[in-house]
């Protein structure tokens, strides 16, 4: 170790006090509103073998984090409402107070971070089977019984023509099947989404390639009725 002149010691010392000085506002920036990642509720192989690890690994990491990357940057000049919570702000989407690009982007962005962020919870290990309790009752009385249920979401899971979601939704007091194109939710036609699954092909190609029926047939195994059934009782 050689020793620092005293000029290169005045340099030194004084890159290390600027250093100091950035910490707080570094801090700061960690806690600026924005909108963050959730982390997925289960390890990515938690879902074989009906999700495989990877496409799970892929689709939390990469994709749904882009989604939070460009909503963020779409909203970077909107404080207000990065502090809006994204279901919120999706409801909101035709009234927010944003040109026409941002608005489509946090049409897709925005969109993909609420679809996504619930479509982890939706899902689990361990689960599958009916749902039991009000929304199993709720379920029979709409489609007639559970089977017709399963038939007729994955019909419309089936006839979403390229990339998009289909739903069970609650809209006005009813239950619903639905499909959305892209990103779009439900929120943003007034109504509740409980229950959706991602028939995009980054959910389902690594394993499935073409078969999205054989991706929908295996997704039953994973979906987390007890999730389901909390965002029923809690529905607006
Ligand atoms: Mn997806």
């Amino acid at each position: 170790m050689h020793a620092l002149t005293r000029r290169q010691w005045l340099r030194t010392a004084a890159s290390g006090a600027a250093a100091l000085a950035l910490a707080p506002a570094a801090a700061r920036a960690a806690d600026a509103p924005g909108f963050t990642l959730p982390p997925l509720p289960y390890g990515y192989a938690a879902l074989e073998p009906s999700i495989d690890a990877r496409t799970m690994e892929i689709h939390h990491d990469k994709h749904h984090k882009a989604y939070v990357d460009n909503l963020n940057k779409a909203l970077a000049k909107y404080p207000d409402l990065l502090k809006t919570p994204i279901d919120d702000l999706m409801r909101q989407l035709d009234k927010l107070p944003v040109n026409a690009a941002t608005r489509t982007a946090v049409r897709n962005n925005g969109g993909g971070h609420a679809n996504h962020s619930a479509f982890w919870v939706w899902m689990g290990p361990h689960a599958g089977g009916e749902p039991a309790g009000q929304l199993g009752a709720a379920i029979r009385q709409a489609f007639g019984d559970f089977a017709k249920f399963r038939a007729q979401f994955k019909d419309a899971a089936m006839k979403r023509f390229g990339s998009g979601w289909a739903w069970l939704v609650a809209a006005d007091g009813k239950l619903e099947i639905a499909s959305s194109a892209n990103q779009d939710t439900p929120l943003s036609k007034g109504q509740t989404p409980l229950l959706g699954i991602d028939v995009w092909e980054h959910a389902y190609y690594l394993k499935y390639q073409n078969k999205r029926d054989s991706y929908v047939d295996a997704w039953w195994n994973v979906v987390n009725w007890k999730a389901v059934a909390e965002g029923y009782g809690k529905r607006a």
